[in-house]
């Protein structure tokens, strides 16, 4: 589809960043750059096929949500081209129909108020676990590294669920399958016959969790071909794994900078 009179250029800098150019104001510039960034992510990393798949990210000063339009190819998306909805929904800006997953995303950003990005694919092992439904025990310490317990499997939803707002009551189902449970301690999800979202306090932390949790899904599945009673990790090394990398005594890397 043409871009309807919104113009964009991509230009590369000297340090090879790159930066973007339009000839209309555009709502949160940054954020609809990051939100575009997390998309090629998905597309870099293998993730999603096609036009399947989504990112996006909020602005909770202005409670404002980018995300990815429905259906144009990721070869083609520009910043210009995604779109920006209020927390309803509502457009605020953008020519394009947002992707038709949004109403899971703002059910999302609604519930857990540390989840400033979210990213959603079919990626092939989290959603044959998915569709397997069951939910992905930790079998050892790349998953420790990321999620702080199993990544949980949502109930699969009724008739009446999916005959009317489908796609929010499937953000509902996800925030059920949430209770007791913190959506920064384990940034992921999968939804019963169906597929992944995973999230971060950046859109692209989000599709940053969404490889790691398809490479975790992976490694899972292998696992337990190579030996159908492998179990889950003790918590004594859970703990020593997520928590040397999260929270307040965290180690692992390099300290941050102080401002
Ligand atoms: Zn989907």
């Amino acid at each position: 589809m043409p871009l309807r009179g919104v113009i964009t250029f991509r230009a590369v800098t000297r340090e090879g960043g790159v930066f973007w150019l339009s000839d209309e104001p555009m709502l949160l510039p940054e954020l609809r750059k990051a939100v575009l960034e997390a998309n090629l992510e998905l597309v870099r990393k293998g993730l999603v096929l096609y036009t399947f798949g989504n990112a996006s990210g909020i602005s909770r000063q202005k409670s404002l949500v980018v995300i990815k339009p429905s259906g144009v190819p990721y070869e083609r998306l520009r910043p210009a081209d995604l779109v920006v909805t209020d927390l309803n929904g509502k457009i605020v800006e953008g020519k394009l129909r947002p992707s038709s997953d949004l109403p899971t995303h703002l059910v999302l950003y609604k519930s857990f108020p540390t989840v400033d990005g979210i990213s959603h694919t079919h990626s092939e092992y989290a959603t044959a676990w998915a569709q397997a439904r069951r939910s992905i025990p930790c079998l050892g310490t790349t998953h420790a590294d990321y999620f702080h317990g199993p990544v949980p499997v949502t109930k699969e939803m009724t008739d009446a669920e999916i005959a009317s707002k489908y796609e929010e009551n499937t953000g509902h189902a996800i925030v059920r399958a949430f209770e007791g449970v913190d959506p920064s301690a384990i940034p992921a999800v999968l939804v019963a016959n169906h597929g992944a979202f995973a999230w971060g306090a950046d859109p692209a932390t989000s599709a940053h969790n969404a490889v790691i949790l398809e490479s975790v899904a992976r490694m899972a599945y292998l696992t337990l071909s190579i030996n159908q009673e492998a179990r889950a990790i003790g918590r004594f090394l859970h703990d020593q794994h997520y928590l040397r990398k999260h929270g307040k005594a965290a180690y692992y890397g390099q300290p941050k900078e102080k401002k």
